[in-house]
């Protein structure tokens, strides 16, 4: 799979594409991730990618030229169906585990971010495919939104985590939350390690996980307990 990244601070991915699982699954060749600097698009010596709105109104907005040069030089002149062209934006449909797990059968993907006050609707009407957005609040830019597309999207790649079952059990996977988790040692300063986890009785354990992970989406997240979550497609 091919990400493209379109921003103009191509270093703030740096420290989390070199780290950990990301930068694993890159060097393994299952990912492979390009950050383009949008400012070496700009036609201008200043290499300007934004301008005032017109209408009037705080901040600015990037110019569609230096974004079009930018997105043909990712997935070429033409739209093609190998290519998937996102916008980064509150404005977008909610992401979510069942969209990250669509987004990692894609070949390839563009995600451009924004900042300012956002990007030309013209190149959103000609080029964007799609709009996402992480939830509702608004960011300073589309970095770090764009980063957790690609983490939770490279982490299904088949092979990115160690064991091939953990992607699988987890929160959202099966529509409901993971179940707590303990580790060595039994009992620490008075907290004592659920029986059950230490009986070796692995249908008991199963059982007993299962029940907590109902409970806890229940209480937790009724929506999805009920199968009604927001955003889903
Ligand atoms: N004026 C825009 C609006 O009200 O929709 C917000 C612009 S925001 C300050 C700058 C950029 O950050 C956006 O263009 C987008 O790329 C990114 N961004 C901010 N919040 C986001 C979110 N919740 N999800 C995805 N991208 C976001």
């Amino acid at each position: 799979m091919r990400f493209d990244i379109i921003t103009i601070f191509p270093e703030i991915f740096q420290g989390a594409l070199g780290s950990g699982i990301l930068r694993r699954a890159a060097l393994a060749g299952l990912v492979e991730i390009r950050v383009v600097n949008l400012r070496d698009f700009a036609a201008d010596k200043h290499r300007s990618v934004d301008d005032r709105p017109y209408g009037g109104g705080e901040g600015m907005v990037f110019t569609p030229g230096p974004l079009f040069a930018a997105v043909e030089y990712c997935r070429g002149p033409v739209k093609t169906p190998e290519s998937r062209v996102v916008l980064m934006t509150p404005q977008g449909r909610t992401w979510s585990q069942q969209f990250a797990e669509s987004f990692s059968k894609l070949p390839h993907v563009v995600l451009i971010c924004g900042r300012y006050e956002g990007i030309d609707q013209r190149v959103i009407d000609s080029l964007v495919e799609e709009e996402i957005s992480i939830g509702d609040y608004v960011l300073t830019g589309g970095e770090i939104p764009a980063l957790a597309v690609l983490d939770s999207v490279i982490r299904l790649l088949p092979g990115a985590l160690g064991n091939s079952d953990s992607a699988v059990n987890e929160s959202f996977s099966s529509g409901a939350l993971d179940f707590p988790q303990y580790t060595r040692p039994a009992e620490f300063r008075g907290m004592a390690v659920p029986e059950v986890l230490l009986s070796g009785d692995h249908a008991r354990i199963r059982e007993w996980r299962r029940q907590q992970a109902e409970a806890r989406t229940g209480s937790r997240r009724p929506d999805l307990a009920a199968g009604t979550r927001a955003g889903e497609a």
